[in-house]
């Protein structure tokens, strides 16, 4: 059965001499691995389509019997060409595509799928001086979408409110805030008033970016890559949100 579906290219890797595996977000597949035959000849008929994060409707001969599919053809509306250009944007964009990867299966899951085009895009327009925050806010609710949202409003062991505005301990093994009763030995992160209210606003849209400074900045990342690492990807290795956690650590 061919397929036409909208999609996003979360990987490639090339295989033998012509040939290119690709692994696509789809709304209704889910994510698919693919075999692009030939993509690696120069005069392909993929031309220089199929790279990481491109979007466009993907035409996929499904097979019955393995879980790699056949890719017929690409259609691409949109190449990533800003993201290419900025490593912090780059590293942001892929972190998630990995994170997608990492996390989800063949299941139809269309708010997945355009929750990471619109993430991909917003971090790709987002003024220079906004893409920290703007990062974390996108791969933020892509957390929350795949399902691993953190609770902020009240301790996730017993339920205990915890009145805005007080700073606050955060355990990532736990997935949210926790009060000071339950911290106790717990491996926890402490949360100044500031930084919780930060936190709070990368995950409402509505919410103005915070601006945060390198450092501040630095800090959030590190929270959410802990988090994902303990909480969301359960020990699956993933080097491009490490990536994206220690950039521009070298030019402070
Ligand atoms: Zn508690």
């Amino acid at each position: 059965m061919i397929v036409t579906t909208p999609a996003i290219i979360l990987s490639t890797l090339r295989y033998g001499e012509t040939s290119k595996i690709v692994r696509l977000a789809t709304p209704e597949h889910g994510v698919l691995s693919v075999m692009a035959k030939g993509a690696s000849r120069p005069r392909s008929r993929f031309g220089a389509s199929l790279q990481v994060l491109s979007v466009g409707q993907a035409h996929v001969l499904l097979s019955r019997r393995r879980d790699l599919h056949t890719l017929t053809g690409f259609e691409l509306a949109a190449l990533p060409v800003k993201l290419t250009e900025d490593v912090a944007r780059f590293s942001a964009a892929t972190a998630m595509a990995e994170l997608v990867i990492a996390v989800s299966g063949a299941e139809p899951n269309p708010v997945v799928f355009s929750t990471l085009v619109e993430e991909v895009a917003s971090i790709e327009g987002s003024a220079p001086g906004d893409v920290p925050p703007a990062a974390l806010r996108a791969i933020w609710r892509l957390i929350a979408v795949l399902g691993f949202a953190p609770t902020l409003d009240a301790c996730v062991i017993d339920g205990r409110s915890l009145p805005a505005g007080t700073a606050v301990a955060f355990g990532a093994s736990e997935g949210g805030v926790v009060c000071d009763g339950c911290a106790k030995g717990r491996d926890v992160t402490r949360l100044p008033a500031e930084a919780r209210a930060d936190l709070h606003r990368l995950m409402h849209h509505a919410a103005p970016l915070p601006a945060l400074d390198p450092l501040h900045a630095a800090a959030h990342r590190r929270l959410l890559a802990r988090y994902v690492r303990i909480h969301v990807a359960e020990g699956a290795r993933l080097p491009a949100l490490e990536f994206w956690e220690t950039q521009g650590r070298e030019r402070r």
